[in-house]
């Protein structure tokens, strides 16, 4: 894991992994801002799409077999359509980057995944053999139950974003605990419901003697989505997620914690800083 960025948090630590990249339209990515506005922060493309990171984390504690992943980004399950209109590229996701890294899949122990969507979930399964199955075969899959049934519901706004073969694998295999609202998930892990992006949105806290550091989800998909009016045209409650955000905003300037932004590009592991009505995003580089 030499050259992956890693963060100590004192008794355990974070390792931020790379799930894959997309693109997604600009102007459904920033809701309601005018494309003068975003498009200086995050240039477009010919076909009107922003570059987008998945980022994942592995959290990691000495002297244990634990081995935790945070978010498992959009996986190689796409047609070649699909890798198209997402400039997907199907061999770079979250499987490869652990083996390239020495990281057995089968080691790890626990996944947790802010919401099921197809760009955060699409890494929980893939084709082996011709059969669809857990990527991570020992692993217990954490997601709150709300979420878990709108995936199965397909509730959402977006018509094609909970994929069955991202969910169906880990109900056949029976990997799934679920969460309903603010719970421990292993010690130094919790979860902080944060709906707005979806109802059963959550981020993902991890609490270390020396530092917190707080996974976003969508609840900010990217640095330049810090300003309360800044919502996806993708959330089904943009009024409730500008709340959540302030909220979680707020709670860590004033603890001084780390925020690891889930499909930031340049700066994904930033401290925060209130300024005056504004907050201050400072990024923080990890040690090898
Ligand atoms: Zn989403």
């Amino acid at each position: 894991m030499k050259d992956l960025p890693t963060y100590n948090l004192g008794d355990c630590r974070v390792t931020l992994l790379s799930g894959g990249r997309l693109k997604l339209d600009g102007g459904a990515m920033f809701g309601l801002i005018p494309k003068p506005l975003w498009n200086r922060a995050c240039p477009a493309d010919d076909q009107n799409r922003i570059q987008l990171h998945c980022n994942c984390l592995l959290v990691e504690w000495p002297d244990s077999d634990r081995r935790l992943i945070i978010e498992t980004g959009h996986g190689p399950k796409y047609a070649e359509k699909e890798q198209k209109i997402f400039a997907i590229d199907p061999t770079r996701w979250l499987r490869p980057c652990l083996i390239q890294h020495d990281i057995d899949p089968a080691s790890i122990t626990d996944v947790v995944l802010s919401h099921l969507h197809f760009d955060h979930a699409g890494g929980l399964t893939w084709k082996s053999d011709g059969a669809l199955v857990p990527t991570f075969p020992n692993a217990t899959v954490h997601a709150q139950q709300q979420e878990y049934e709108d995936a199965h519901a397909n509730f959402g706004v977006m018509t094609a974003t909970y994929r069955r073969e991202n969910i169906e694998p880990i109900d056949a295999a029976d990997r799934w605990r679920l969460l309903n609202g603010d719970e421990q998930i292993v010690p130094n892990v919790r979860s902080l419901v944060t709906p707005g992006h979806t109802r059963g949105h959550h981020c993902i806290v991890v609490e270390g003697s020396d530092r917190t550091l707080v996974f976003t989800g969508d609840l900010m998909p990217t640095r330049h989505h810090l300003g309360a009016a800044y919502n996806m045209a993708y959330d089904l409650f943009p009024l409730e997620n500008r709340e959540s955000k302030r909220r979680l905003l707020t709670w860590l300037a004033e603890t001084d914690g780390l925020l690891a932004i889930d499909h930031e590009v340049e700066t994904p592991i930033v401290s925060v800083r209130q300024d005056g009505d504004w907050f201050q995003l400072d990024p923080v580089s990890g040690g090898a």
